[in-house]
């Protein structure tokens, strides 16, 4: 079965490849790239090409030449042929796109990417296996693990150029808040860097450690009070990571200790931050907050415009789609976030659905950039509490009011269990400090958020678990499991 499944692939791979070189006269022997050996020296020789024509062109960006909205365009299109055509001969894309009937060397642009079926994450991680080409040496490359919504970890493998190119994208956006070279940067995660959280330590890349591009995540799983005081040594520039934890920590340390850090910018994201977190963050920090909407498979996605608020799209690095009813968002519209990674060679993620919720903006920015906007991103669709009435709610509505018990109050989770019930279990601070009633008054508190039909229950528990990634997060709706 799988040795014919491998055939037919093969089969369709060397036809796409022929009508690929017949059509634009770049390969002259097809036949000669049957052997997985030299498909893999080729592949390698074209992710190090790629990543270096691009990284040139993110440097003649970064350098300030003006690119217009039509050159961005046309290095659009550019990317997506070669990617398509290239996957073409991945045995998991090929596949799919035969089923679906889709013919993948008839695209020309993106905005040919409508012929082509979404890809799901499942679909993905069942076709785990085949993804990276079989004869590339799955040792080299950088493996992420990132959390499913389905509690499935997903692996994604990315070559190191590949993966490097993509965080210079990242960079890119954050120099535009005023980053230096020589700016730190710390990350707060569930998971920490397994580094040392010491400044340039032996572990680190050598860039690090002569003081360029430094990045540490640091988990707040241990506590929030804990990451502060270890960021602190970091001597950041900026903090970035879990929206509810740079929160917490707006709320939690006193704010002349925050302003202290002389921080240049935050960038709360992950989860969906709420105009009003994002002033609270701000104002107690003493620096602006800027939204970044990222994902694991492509890095950064948007992120946001100093000038008019509105999201940037990363549009020299992803492709973003926001479809309703299967068709393009315009303005104002809402709807299903689906992406592609110009830059994915090895795993490719070809209108990979993001699970996301977002709102498209102008097609150009009015502060110039040439980039295609968002005006927000609702959220991880999965974030949001649904409620009886068919309304939604954000958990962080529920949080704001427990701010008033943050003398006694010590650290809790928002989970919901059914529609109309949710829990949290909490920790108390200084057992003196605490009212007798503890559980009564943090369960109305919250239930007053959440509206009359929903039941909050407050238990109050000795110590709760520690944080693994994927498993338990501050917010969580148990609605699916
Ligand atoms: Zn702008």
């Amino acid at each position: 079965m799988a040795q014919t499944q491998r055939l037919a692939a093969r089969q369709t791979a060397s036809l796409a490849l022929r009508r690929v070189s017949s059509r634009r006269g770049l390969l002259r022997d097809p036949r000669r790239l049957a052997s997985p050996a030299r498909t893999d020296t080729l592949l390698k020789v074209h992710v190090a090409l790629s990543c270096l024509s691009s990284a040139a062109g993110l440097w003649s960006y970064w350098l300030g030449c003006a690119w217009t909205a039509a050159d961005v365009k046309r290095y659009q299109d550019r990317r997506i042929r070669g990617l398509v055509a290239r996957a073409a001969l991945n045995p998991f894309y090929s596949r799919l796109w035969r089923e679906a009937g889709a013919d993948p060397l008839s695209l020309r642009t993106v905005d040919d990417l409508p012929r082509l079926p979404i890809v799901s994450k499942g679909q993905m991680q069942e076709a785990d296996a085949e993804l990276p080409p079989p004869a590339i040496d799955r040792s080299r490359l950088v493996r992420i693990r990132t959390t499913g919504s389905t509690g499935n970890p997903m692996e994604i493998r990315r070559h190191p150029a590949e993966d490097k190119l993509l965080s210079a994208f990242r960079i890119r956006a954050f120099a535009n808040y005023g980053l230096s070279p020589w700016d730190a940067r710390v990350h707060l995660h569930f998971v920490a860097d397994p580094r040392p959280a010491r400044r340039r330590a032996r572990q680190y890349p050598w860039w690090m450690r002569v003081g360029l591009f430094e990045r540490y995540a640091l988990s707040f799983a241990e506590g929030i009070g804990e990451s502060f005081d270890t960021a602190r040594q970091l001597r950041p520039a900026m903090i970035g990571g879990h929206a509810g934890a740079i929160w917490r920590m707006s709320n939690e340390v006193p704010h002349e200790r925050l302003r202290a850090l002389g921080l240049k910018f935050i960038t709360p994201s992950v989860e969906t931050v709420p105009p009003l977190a994002k002033k609270q963050i701000s104002h107690a920090f003493g620096a602006p907050a800027y939204i970044t909407y990222g994902s694991t498979e492509f890095n950064l996605l948007a992120a946001e415009c100093p000038q008019t608020g509105l999201l940037h799209l990363n549009e020299l690095c992803n492709y973003v789609e926001v479809l309703t009813g299967g068709r393009p968002a315009t303005e104002g519209e809402s709807g299903q976030v689906v992406a592609t990674n110009l830059h994915s060679e090895i795993v490719p993620f070809i209108r990979f659905d993001l699970g996301d919720w977002a709102t498209m903006g102008p097609e150009r920015c009015p502060c110039g950039a040439p980039f295609r906007t968002l005006q927000a991103v609702e959220g991880r669709m999965l974030e949001l509490f649904p409620l009886p009435d068919g309304g939604s709610i954000h958990p962080f509505q529920l949080a704001y009011p427990l701010l008033d018990f943050q003398q006694w109050l010590g650290e809790y989770r928002i989970i919901q269990e059914r529609l109309d019930l949710i829990r949290i279990p909490f920790t108390v601070l200084r057992r003196q400090d605490a009212p007798a009633g503890a559980e009564s008054l943090i369960a109305s508190t919250a239930a007053r958020a959440a509206g009359r039909r929903v039941r909050v229950e407050a238990v109050r528990v000795e110590a709760l678990p520690t944080f693994e990634k994927g498993k338990n997060k501050l917010f969580e709706s148990r609605l699916d499991s």
